[in-house]
């Protein structure tokens, strides 16, 4: 398998650390609105190379984060923004607390609806407050901080290494920097760990440390989570393009810093999604959330398809025509398959299925990929294998084809595989083989997959 590390800016080979289990983080929302189809955009890259990583029969341990403090606007530039979830608060006439539980409903929601596969845990930056205050005291310990009036910043010039990632030399962005508008920094670089609540004011969100009451900073809390969740060194870090210049440029700082050791072996960015032709903008009234997108008729999975008609390190630009076309696409899948005879015993094509594999493991060519199903379709396979081949590559693209093969499993029957699983579960063998036998006289047999989950499919 190849994949494109933004870090060596080339297309390596995979290689896990672990041929065992292969670690990986991605960059979550911020929940403080609604998720753009930007942001889903990255996290289905996340999604594919999961599901890539898993048909490769590698076991992944995937984390994405919730960033519910500390992230800030203007993050970056000055540090002295205002905390985005504080100031949404504060505009909706609600408490933090309350901003986070729902824009954390809808991002679950809407994550389902793009049958986006569950990470082992979404972190939330404010469960993981110690490991961050450990994390800013190693790095105190080791020299690489200084305290200013408004919080604790982090000695970019003590890193030799800083710009690595983002090909930008500390001096580079001294020189291209206007005055700096906060001159404390020594480095128009450095950034954040620590904030200290503002004087006199009362955060809704603020804890004591080592250094006075404050939030932590957004870069400290992903490597604090990467490093709490997966270990010194991980596999693979996904996040947006936009991610990659500061904000990952920082985690990685802050991590090797911290350990010593290198923090990631594979940084994946996702390019940008913009919408005919431009930048998607609140004030250009082209800032599209899934909500929108269903408005208008189309389903999420509309967009799944759609994203992956591009190469995920391709800009890719969003209209309301291409979102149609991906819709007839997957109109047109769901009807041929749903069209098709069933055979759970038909062959599975193995040519087809290493084509399809050779694409995927190809730095993800899910455009490639979507053409050999498409050939497939259309190939003179039989019905059946055309369909059992289909559903192992969907184990990658996510299109929950089972959902639209032509039957209906009875309720009956989805009511035994339901008590089946809890009797295995328990270790009640002979009790679940007696339902699998009455599910099969019904006509249906079971296909256990792994997780204690199990497919139904018509026996014919
Ligand atoms: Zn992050």
């Amino acid at each position: 398998m190849k994949l494109y590390n933004s870090l060596s800016k080339e297309v390596e080979d995979f290689k896990p650390i672990n041929q065992e289990s292969v670690s990986m983080y991605c960059c979550g929302p911020t929940a403080y609105h609604f998720q753009q189809i930007g942001n889903w955009r990255t996290f289905s890259l996340s999604d594919f190379l999961y599901r890539t990583l898993k048909f490769n029969d590698f076991n992944v341990d995937y984390i994405m984060n919730i960033t519910d403090v500390g992230h800030l606007f203007e993050e970056g530039r000055d540090d002295s923004g205002e905390d985005k979830v504080e100031k949404a608060a504060e505009k909706e006439g609600k408490t933090a607390k309350e901003i986070i539980e729902f824009y954390t409903k809808d991002f679950l929601n809407g994550y389902k609806s793009l049958n986006l596969m569950e990470p082992r845990k979404f972190t939330k930056a404010s469960e993981y407050i110690d490991p961050q205050i450990d994390l800013l005291v190693t790095l105190e310990e080791k020299g690489y901080t200084y305290q200013t009036s408004d919080g604790i910043y982090f000695d970019t010039a003590k890193f030799k290494d800083y710009g690595n990632l983002s090909g930008l030399s500390i001096e580079s962005v001294k020189e291209g920097a206007r005055i700096d508008p906060n001159p404390e920094k020594k480095n128009p670089t450095d950034f954040a760990l620590w904030k200290f609540s503002p004087q006199g004011k009362q955060r809704q969100q603020e804890w004591q440390s080592p250094w006075g009451v404050g939030f932590p900073g957004w870069h400290l809390e992903c490597s604090a989570m990467a490093l709490n969740e997966l270990g010194e060194t991980i596999d693979i870090h996904v996040g947006g393009e936009d991610l990659k210049m500061i904000h990952h440029q920082n985690e990685i700082a802050q991590s090797e810093c911290a350990t010593g050791k290198s923090f990631v072996n594979y940084w994946v960015h996702g390019a940008f999604l913009t919408v005919d032709g431009g930048k998607m903008s609140k004030s250009e009234g082209n800032f599209y959330t899934v909500d929108d997108i269903e408005k208008k008729g189309f389903s999420a999975m509309d967009l799944r398809y759609l994203f992956m008609t591009a190469h995920y390190r391709t800009p890719l630009n969003f209209t309301w025509e291409a979102l149609q076309n991906a819709h007839n696409s997957l109109l047109k899948i769901y009807d041929i398959v749903g069209s098709y005879e069933q055979n759970p015993e038909a062959e599975v094509s193995e040519k087809y299925l290493k084509r399809f594999k050779d694409k995927i493991g190809d730095d993800l060519n899910l455009p490639e990929a979507l053409a050999i199903v498409w050939e497939l379709l259309k190939s003179s396979l039989s019905e059946a294998s055309r369909l059992n081949t289909f559903m192992k590559m969907d184990e990658v693209l996510g299109l929950d084809i089972q959902e639209h093969i032509g039957y209906e499993v009875p309720e009956e029957v989805e009511n035994l595989a339901k008590m089946r699983m809890e009797y295995r579960k328990n270790g009640i063998w002979d009790k679940a083989d007696v339902i699998r036998k009455q599910i099969s006289e019904l006509g249906y047999v079971l296909e256990d997959v792994e997780d204690n989950k199990y497919k139904i499919k018509k026996r014919l």
